[in-house]
Formats: C-alpha cells, structure tokens, sequence
C-alpha cells in the first residue's frame, strides 16, 4: 500500500519509519531541503534550543544523549534517526505540497485513496506533479503558519514587524524590541533581546506557568515529577475511563493540597517568586499547565536587573513609533515581534474534507484522524508535553488503523460523539487548548492509543517502577511493531 508523508520534521520521519517497518510503500515529502521540521536551518527562530530533559527527545529505537540540547544537534539526531532507518532514502526534499484531494469512487472521502500535487518549493511557476496514493498522513506540524493578531494601523508603523519564527542572528542588534506574546519563545526572545538589544520590552496579556529545569528547589528534574502516573495521577481525572487506573482516584482534597505545595515549589524553583505580584501567573495550577514551556534561563535575572521591562497588557493598534497597549499606555520600538503562536491550518487540504469546527477547534479523532474520511491520517495534532513519544504511538497507532487491526473500528457517528466529550473534557480542564493541546496528559494519552491497539499499559517490569520512574518516555514503548495483534 502505497502513503505519502506530508512532511519530514519529527512526527513525519517517525511515521515513515513505522510505516516502512509494517510493509507500507513510503514517499515523504518536505518543502524544506533538510529533515528535521522546526529543528531544521530556518525552521524556526535563530537560537532556539531544546527544553527536553534526557530522554525525553529520544525516538523508542534511538538513544539521545543530548539534553537541553541546541537546534543544530537536535537536528543531527533526527537526520541520523532518518538515515538509520531508511526515510532518508524515501524523501523528496524541496518539494511543497500543494493539494491533497480524495480520488473520486463510491462512498467517504479517501475511500478510494487520495490524489496529491506538489511541486519544488518556492517556484509557483514549476509544474505540478500528480500522484495517486492509497493513504495519506499530514505531519504538516502544528507550529508552521504562523498567527499574528490583525491590530490597526500596520501602515503608520515605520519599523520591522516579524513573527517569532522569523527571528535571525542580528535581527536584535543596536534595536528597541517589544516581544508580544507570554509564551516559551516569548521568553526565549525577550531574554536574548535583553542581551542583544538597546531596550528589551515585553508585553504578554496574561503571564503564563513556566516549569523549572528542576524542581523541589533544584533538586529535582521536572520529568520525576510530570512523567511519572503518580504526577499524572494529580491531575483532574482523565476523560477516558479505559484509562482510569486506581491511584487516578486519589481523594480531591489531597491532589489541592499537593497542587498547593507544587505551586509553591513552581514558583520558587522558577525564580517567579523574585518577581513582582503581577509578573507572577495568578490562575491555578493544574488547569493551566498546557501551555507551559521550560523557563529560559536569564529570564527572571534580567527583568530583575531592569534588562527587561516587563508590561501586562492586551496590544490594541500600531503607532507610528511602536504599540499601543490596552492600558492606554504606548512602547517604543524599531522592532516588533509577535510570539504568539501558530495556526493549526493545511492549506493544501481539499475542503471537502472536516478538520475544523467553527470555532476553529481540530476535530480529530484521538487527535489523529477525521470522522468524515477514509485513509487519511494526522500526526503532530495531539500534543503532550513529550510530543515526540506521543508521535511515536500515533504512528504505530495510524499503522493499525490502516490496516483495520485496532481493537475497534468506531462508526462515524462513534467518533464524532468521542469526538465531543474529548472537546468538552478539555476545555474543562485544559481551557483553550483547541482540540490539540493535551498538555500533561503524556501517558494517560499513551494509555488510550495502547489500549485501542490491544497492547498492555503496563510497561515496567514492577509497580514502583511503573509509578515512580518517568514513565513519559520513548524508550517504554520499545518494540510495539513485534509486540501488536497479528492480523
Ligand atoms: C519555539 C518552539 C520550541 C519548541 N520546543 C520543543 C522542545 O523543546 N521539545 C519538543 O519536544 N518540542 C518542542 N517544540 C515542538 C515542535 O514543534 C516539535 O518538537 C516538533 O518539531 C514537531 O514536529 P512535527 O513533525 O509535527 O512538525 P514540524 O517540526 O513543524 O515539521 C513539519 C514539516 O512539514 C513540512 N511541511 C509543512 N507544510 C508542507 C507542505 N505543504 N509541503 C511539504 N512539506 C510541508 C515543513 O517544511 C516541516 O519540515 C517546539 C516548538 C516551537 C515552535
């Protein structure tokens, strides 16, 4: 059976690896000349580094030794996993997708395979090239097209506006820069600009949670905390109830009370506590943690020593000399940059096919394919803090799925109802996480996709491990392909 992988970053190169190990006939294509995605030259801003721990960017069949690691070696090792595992040999690089339609036949969307252009990137002028594919699996990534608010008065303002992917060396220097955003790379950005820049500004609408390096005062590393079923155990009670274990019932009382003293330890381990009151998140944990990054380290030093000047506010119009704040209040700039994240959109996609409700939610099935069509698959779109596990599992789930081996084919309707209480479920808990951000819930969600595969959740070989020890990681969930239902 022949599938195209639509992109070659880390949830395409892991979906092509899984595939081709299953006996699918594998073509992967990339706009960019280098494997990798994000991580690849000018994938996203200059200077970005990784905030996985060790062993949490690790791929089940491929040690990392790296942590924390730069975005040049994060790239090696994906481009070293590619090449050790064939994908290198089934990618085109340089070349754009430009639209993925069903093939006309009876019945759903994709039922009869799926038609994809594309043609080399760059050049709209270059001949489209036509191919049939039997399946097809978006790995388009979800921090790709970028989000920039639609403010007033763009023509007044005489200085640079870029998105926070746009960011090159040199772009900062000798300049007045306003970060807009409260996000990682909003941090990663205002801490360089503070090295970098004539004046560092920056402007959130909200301050969000950060996660330490290290918790319980430095001692600690963050993944014995959040990667263990005993930290995902203090969550609020996953939606699933085939992933519902008994520590998942801790009394309610208990987890606030720990919640309480987490907080505590987040915020001085941080260093959030050396800040101003309302430099400091004000919403309760766990509910926010989604969108928490690791916290760059100089950040809370520089707003600290003034290097920083740190506002909260919503932007409401360019100036001719810079942002007006919603406060009223106007900052100076010669360059602007919106960190404020990516839209979750395929352009290439035919609009026959359900990806989107009005609200601009993903509606995907356990975040990975739409209820209205056949064949088609999406990785990279259920995010959890360890995305690259998480990518793994959908790829190896994605292989079962296609070859009608998963414990249970859900109708339609089935899946547009688990759908629905998937959505419900998260804005409950992980308020405004679009149908994508899945936040902490790395093995709970791992939990789900076993589960739909027939293969054990238990993965350590005794129970304190199986609690106690980050249980969040790749290398737990080595050998699946051997391990699955025969067919
Ligand atoms: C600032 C930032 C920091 C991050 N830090 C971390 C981190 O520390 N640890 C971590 O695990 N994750 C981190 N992430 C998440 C990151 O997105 C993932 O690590 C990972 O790169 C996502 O992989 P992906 O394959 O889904 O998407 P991407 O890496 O975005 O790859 C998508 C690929 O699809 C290609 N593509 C898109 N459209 C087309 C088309 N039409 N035709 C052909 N090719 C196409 C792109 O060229 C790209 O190569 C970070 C993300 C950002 C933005």
């Amino acid at each position: 059976m022949r599938v195209c992988v639509i992109g070659a970053g880390p949830g395409g190169i892991v979906t092509a690896k899984v595939l081709l190990e299953n006996g699918f006939d594998v073509t992967v294509l990339d706009k960019y000349e280098q494997v990798g995605g994000v991580w690849s030259s000018g994938g996203c801003y200059d200077g970005l580094a990784n905030q996985s721990a060790l062993r949490i960017f690790e791929f089940a069949d491929l040690p990392n030794s790296l942590h924390f690691a730069d975005a040049e070696d994060t790239q090696r090792y994906l481009e070293k996993y590619a090449e050790t595992f064939g994908v290198l040999a089934r990618l085109r690089p340089g070349t754009e997708v430009i639209s993925v339609r069903p093939v006309d036949g009876p019945g759903r969307p994709g039922a009869a395979g799926w038609s994809v252009d594309s043609r080399p990137a760059g050049d709209g002028t270059a001949e489209v090239h036509r191919e049939e594919y039997d399946h097809v699996v978006v790995a388009s990534g979800a921090h790709h097209h970028p989000q920039l608010p639609g403010l007033p008065g763009r023509e007044s303002f005489r200085g640079t506006v870029l998105h926070s992917n746009e960011v090159r060396a040199g772009t900062f220097t000798d300049r007045r820069v306003v970060v807009v955003g409260g996000g990682k790379s909003a941090l990663d950005l205002v801490t360089r600009a503070a090295r970098e820049a004539t004046s560092a500004t920056l402007v959130q609408r909200k301050v969000n949670w950060m996660i330490p390096e290290r918790f319980l005062l430095g001692l600690v590393g963050y993944k014995w905390i959040l990667f263990t079923r005993l930290g995902e155990a203090l969550l609020p009670r996953y939606h699933d109830p085939a992933c519902i274990r008994p520590v998942d019932r801790l009394d309610e009382r208990v987890k606030r009370a720990l919640w309480w003293l987490i907080t505590r330890d987040l915020l001085l381990s941080t260093g959030l506590y050396g800040l101003p009151k309302h430099l400091r998140p004000d919403r309760p944990l766990p509910f926010h943690l989604a969108h928490a990054g690791v916290m760059p380290r100089g950040y809370v030093r520089a707003v600290r020593r003034g290097l920083i000047t740190a506002k909260v506010s919503a932007v409401e119009a360019y100036t001719d000399q810079g942002l007006r704040l919603a406060t009223g209040e106007e900052v100076a700039a010669d360059v602007i940059v919106f960190a404020t994240g990516h839209r979750k959109v395929f352009p290439f996609l035919d609009p026959s096919v359900p990806v989107h409700d009005s609200a601009g939610r993903l509606r995907l099935y356990r975040g990975i394919v739409p209820p209205g069509a056949d064949r088609l698959g999406f990785v990279g779109f259920r995010q959890v803090f360890n995305n690259i596990m998480g990518m793994e599992l959908t790829a190896h789930w994605l292989a079962c799925h296609f070859r009608a081996t998963l414990r249970t084919t859900p109708s339609e309707q089935q899946m547009r109802e688990a759908v629905e209480a998937r959505l419900a479920w998260q804005e409950q808990v992980l308020p405004g996480s679009g149908g994508y951000d899945f936040g902490p819930y790395d093995i709970h969600c791992a939990d789900e996709l076993l589960h739909d595969m027939g293969l054990p959740s238990r993965r350590a070989g005794n129970l304190l491990a199986e609690y106690l020890l980050p249980g969040g990681v790749a290398r737990r969930y080595r050998g699946l392909t051997r391990s699955r239902r025969p067919e």
